[in-house]
């Protein structure tokens, strides 16, 4: 006989059932659809990669030439980026302080709180966003909106929890009706994100959605065309994938990113850890 769960637990597994089949993990929910099953013991297979795994580019390979950069036109000289010394031995409280309570772009005039970045100082894995909405301005903390939810999702279906990440923005304040942030106010807070990358140092960066990706990569080339391969930051490994906030408006990109994050997991050695944390939860 099988034992019986609680009624918490059975909706806690089926709300997780339906986001891992949301993401195309299938295998898992033959009887959620009767209708796939030829038979019983057909194996219904896992949506096909789109493209191969490609091996870790330099970012020479993908950035756009000096023509091209029309988003963001940087200035004859050093990039955005080389501009900004490494601070030896910086630390995410010195970097928070340096910040303060910023009025260095218009953005401070609308926010109520700014959104330094959340998380394990120490993560091998850092998710970056764009800037805060409505509910991460109200509580000072990074994606905890409906977004946030999602990529909470996402988080544990890699098998690690928020905490075990570090999870930040490249704008600080949230933007006027979550617009996109605009050249100056990038400008003017990206160097805080750098700050904050290199004083976590981790393995994995992910960018969601174009402006994270833009921002680091300082192109101006559309996310789809890089999105889901290993590309370089500074000698350390980035992934672009889609914003969670693109992800609730079309659902069905969720299986594009999840490819994206199986990647992440395979560089970060999570896939053991995964299946056997989803093993103890059903
Ligand atoms: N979207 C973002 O890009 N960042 C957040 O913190 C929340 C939503």
């Amino acid at each position: 006989m099988p034992e019986r769960i609680s009624e918490a637990l059975q909706e806690k597994l089926t709300r997780r059932l339906a986001f891992y089949q949301d993401i195309g993990i299938q295998l898992f929910y033959r009887d959620r659809y009767p209708q796939q099953l030829v038979s019983v013991t057909e194996e219904i297979p896992l949506p096909k990669p789109v493209q191969k795994s490609l091996p870790v580019k330099p970012v020479a390979e993908v950035r756009p030439g000096p023509a091209k950069l029309d988003v963001f036109p940087v200035a004859p000289g050093p990039s955005l980026f080389e501009a900004i010394n490494k601070i030896p031995d910086d630390t995410l409280p010195r970097i928070q302080t340096d910040l303060g309570d910023c009025t260095r772009c218009k953005l401070h005039r609308g926010r109520t709180k700014l959104v330094f970045g959340d998380g394990n100082p120490k993560a091998e894995l850092v998710f970056v966003g764009e800037g805060p909405g409505r509910d991460e301005d109200a509580q000072g903390l990074p994606f905890v909106g409906r977004a946030g939810k999602l990529l909470t999702q996402m988080i544990e279906a890699m098998g690690l929890q928020r905490q075990d990440v570090y999870i930040c923005n490249v704008v600080k304040c949230r933007p006027p009706e979550n617009r996109t942030p605009e050249k100056d106010e990038v400008e003017t807070c990206s160097p805080f994100l750098l700050r904050q990358l290199d004083a976590i140092s981790p393995k994995v960066i992910v960018c969601l959605g174009s402006v994270a990706a833009q921002t680091l990569l300082e192109t101006n080339r559309g996310i789809s065309h890089f999105r889901g391969e290993w590309l370089d930051f500074r000698g350390r490994k980035l992934m672009a994938t889609y914003h969670p906030a693109y992800l609730l408006r079309n659902p069905s990109a969720k299986g594009e990113v999840w490819k994206d994050l199986q990647k992440v997991m395979a560089v970060l050695g999570l896939q053991g850890r995964r299946a056997s944390q989803a093993a103890k939860s059903s």
